[in-house]
């Protein structure tokens, strides 16, 4: 008979008990958002993804060099003495781009977000953003391929 009214007394004290916490957790500020809809504010030093622009990349491979996961792959190919030399931006130093660049990947497979390929890219042209949506399906759609320049004719001919 005792265990019957501790039991109904126990039920009561637990409703009641979850019942004020309820109340006072909803008299406090939101401790939650609605993602995707509303975002947090990021710091300004969120390392995201990186973006290379690479019309001011140089081509010098310090990026590539300074990585510990060696997940950026980068190819070049030296201009001919003949052929014009372009510069990178003035806000990048207006750098003389000596070599064509057919290839600037980055996998994100691999990459553990430590920045150390930024710091020593010459023309600033290696950024992280704070852009951090970009799961994917499958492994090739994080391999990030920044380059423009085509190989050369004579080479693409070798490789086919
Ligand atoms: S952030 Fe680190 S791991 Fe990622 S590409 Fe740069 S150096 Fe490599
Ligand atoms: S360090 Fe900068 S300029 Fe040099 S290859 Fe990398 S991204 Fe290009």
């Amino acid at each position: 008979m005792r265990s019957y009214f501790k039991n109904i007394y126990l039920t009561f004290h637990t409703i009641l008990k979850g019942m004020f916490l309820t109340l006072k957790i909803s008299t406090q500020a939101k401790a939650t958002m609605e993602y995707p809809d509303v975002k947090q504010e990021l710091p300004p030093r969120t390392r995201g993804r990186l973006f290379n622009k690479i019309e001011d990349c140089i081509g010098c491979l310090l990026c590539a060099k300074a990585c510990p996961t060696d997940c950026i792959t980068i190819d070049v190919i030296k201009r001919g003495k003949d052929e014009p030399t372009p510069r990178t931006s003035e806000e990048s130093g207006a750098k003389p781009i000596r070599f064509w660049i057919p290839q600037f990947d980055i996998n994100f497979n691999l990459c553990c977000w430590c920045g150390l390929c930024t710091d020593p890219c010459p023309t600033k042209c290696l950024t992280m953003t704070k852009e951090y949506e970009f799961s994917a399906y499958k492994k090739e759609d994080l391999v990030f391929r920044f380059a423009k320049d085509p190989y050369p004719q004579t080479i693409q001919a070798n490789q086919q």
